[in-house]
């Protein structure tokens, strides 16, 4: 069933197999059931000061900057890019507003596949562009023993950030892992941008509203509707991998 997909991606980058190390899992929308409050926030500090934005589209900017989506919004509305200060006001107020929800779960299903992830002596880690010292205090929390900190890659590390390939490029180069050694989990069309970008095979969970479609354009070699579906075919998956087909 995984085969198609394995083929296609190692014929686009003339890989004999996928010798599969190590996990990289984005955080927000994968390992933590954050985005609804995320999208919440956004719609809220945009519609208060009458800017135009569903809680839809804040899915599909998820992982740009703050200003980047901001400006988004402003120039399609008002035909200009916000002011520094117009940035500053409403990033605030999106905080305010995120903060108000209760602390994010652990998204279903993530425990159970992080310990097959363990189980099958592969190295699970976190590539974020999130920054919230309360989300990557609370993953040793959730997650004990799982991730090593070494290893992880947040908005502390990178200075392009998603969609660009520096994050899982770099998640890569502190793992000392090739590309072709490692697979991305990704919520987010900029996330899966980001890991085809890097040249990693990406499967897409699509955790939100979003079609389908959106995460597929994007450009991922997998999708599956929720962590727990891809927890479901974890083995399968695996024994694809380590079918090596053939090119
Ligand atoms: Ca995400």
């Amino acid at each position: 069933m995984f085969n198609k997909a394995i083929n296609q991606y190692l014929n686009k980058h003339h890989y004999k197999s996928i010798s599969l190390q190590s996990v990289l899992f984005d955080m927000d929308g994968v390992l933590f059931n954050s985005m609804p409050y995320h999208a919440d926030a956004w719609y809220k500090a945009m519609n208060t000061r009458g800017l135009n934005m569903t809680k839809e589209e804040a899915y599909l900017h998820e992982g740009r900057t703050g200003s980047g989506t901001i400006n988004i919004v402003y120039q399609r509305q008002w035909n200009r890019q916000a002011t520094k200060e117009e940035i500053e006001a409403i990033y605030n107020e999106k905080t305010i507003e995120f903060n108000k929800h209760p602390l994010a779960k652990a998204m279903p299903g993530a425990w159970e596949i992080l310990c097959k992830v363990k189980k099958a002596n592969m190295t699970p880690t976190v590539v974020t562009g999130s920054g919230q010292s309360s989300l990557l205090n609370r993953l040793e929390e959730n997650f004990p023993g799982m991730f090593r900190p070494e290893l992880m890659v947040t908005a502390f590390d990178v200075k392009f950030g998603k969609p660009h390939p520096e994050p899982y490029l770099m998640a890569l180069e502190k793992g000392k892992l090739q590309k072709n050694e490692a697979i991305v989990i990704e919520n987010a069309p900029l996330g899966v941008e980001a890991g085809v970008a890097a040249g990693i095979f990406t499967i897409a969970v699509n955790t939100g509203p979003l079609d389908p479609q959106v995460l597929l354009n994007s450009g991922a070699n997998l999708l599956f509707p929720s962590i727990q579906d891809l927890c479901n075919a974890w083995d399968e998956l695996i024994t694809a991998f380590k079918a090596t087909p053939k090119i």
